[in-house]
């Protein structure tokens, strides 16, 4: 036997680059480019040292109640974590267990697979249609759960919600989780639907529509059964996961919709904008919902362009998979960011046409 035998065997999820450098234009995982509301930064500079000294609130009951209360749900209905991967990671395992493989789409949120895999779920991955939308009946055949975010990622491509519906029709006896961390931005809610079926969670994330990535505040909204067993599951694993500085700064950000609303508009509206620039420069790219853009040049490889964006400090991502290989996943940021990506790729283009 060697010390080797005991270890867990894994292959880690790959987070995009967070270069030191604060000099980069930073498009490449999906952050907000504009601060959180300030109301978040006076909720912060309140903050004495009991947040520091005590445990936080176990139940994480004022941040649980603030989520409850915007989307109009009890507090029962609300679990939160520390960020959505957090939730997620706290979803496969609490409803995930009959045995049977889940089923997640090929082209999505690479987490699902490690989490799988660590956790020892099956899983199979189902093939999105040539136009990379995910077709419903693929998911009403036999299965141990599913999981997709809507819009999904890296595509930024949305599902009906009546397609959404269908799938938790169809699979009553097993747990469908809709991961809307993109939601905010295009697509709409199956929190409708929560009511309605008692098989459906709905995930969401402070990290992109609340610039808030780094706090790490998730959460998921379900019926009462399904979030009592989250509950149960995360206090036989760690009872404080979120510290009290994330919970306050949380709370401060869910009562300023005004400014949530406002920021969204604009990175909304930085999207399409974007979208016509690229289109004049010879990309194509699916008509995404989200604050990214995955788009393809009718010309260059998705490599050399990510290559060359990277060695004039603009971060992209690019995915080495079948498939995707000539995408650029682009982060929407500032208006000026994207003039700027789109200036450096006119030249870079038209310089290679000479
Ligand atoms: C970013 C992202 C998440 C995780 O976000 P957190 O920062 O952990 O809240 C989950 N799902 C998808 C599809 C994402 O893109």
């Amino acid at each position: 036997m060697m010390i080797e035998d005991n270890f867990r065997k894994v292959v880690p999820y790959v987070p995009g680059e967070q270069p030191k450098d604060n000099d980069v234009i930073k498009l490449n995982t999906n952050e907000n480019p504009y601060p959180p509301s300030p109301s978040v930064l006076d909720a912060l500079a309140k903050v004495d040292n009991n947040s520091f000294r005590k445990y936080p609130d176990p139940d994480v009951t004022d941040l649980v109640q603030a989520i409850a209360d915007y989307h109009h749900f009890k507090k029962e209905n609300v679990f939160v974590g520390v960020g959505s991967d957090d939730v997620l990671a706290m979803c496969f395992l609490s409803f995930f267990n009959s045995g049977k493989e889940i089923l997640f789409p090929d082209v999505s949120y690479a987490f699902y697979k490690v989490w799988a895999d660590l956790f020892q779920i099956k899983y199979r991955e189902v093939p999105l249609d040539e136009n990379f939308n995910i077709v419903p009946k693929d998911y009403m055949v036999d299965n141990g759960g599913i999981v997709f975010p809507n819009p999904n990622a890296p595509t930024g491509l949305t599902l009906p919600l009546s397609d959404i519906e269908d799938i938790i029709i169809e699979n009553k006896h097993k747990v469908v989780i809709v991961d809307e961390a993109y939601i905010d931005f295009g697509g709409e809610t199956a929190l409708s639907l929560i009511n309605k079926y008692d098989n459906l969670i709905v995930t969401r994330t402070f990290s992109k529509s609340r610039s808030m990535a780094g706090m790490r505040i998730g959460y998921c909204i379900g019926n009462e059964q399904l979030i009592s067993v989250l509950n149960s599951v995360k206090f036989s694993f760690n009872s404080y996961t979120m510290s009290d500085v994330a919970i306050k700064c949380g709370v401060a950000s869910i009562n300023d919709d005004t400014y949530f609303k406002n920021i969204v508009a604009k990175i909304i509206d930085t999207r399409e904008k974007t979208k016509e620039s690229l289109t004049k420069l010879g990309f194509t790219f699916l008509d995404s919902s989200s604050n990214f853009i995955f788009a393809k040049h009718n010309e260059i490889s998705g490599e050399e362009l990510f290559n060359a964006l990277k060695e004039n400090k603009i971060f992209v991502r690019h995915f080495n998979a079948p498939r995707i290989n000539d995408y650029l996943r682009i982060t929407i940021g500032t208006e000026r960011e994207m003039e700027e990506l789109i200036s450096f790729l006119d030249s870079y283009i038209s310089g290679k046409r000479g």
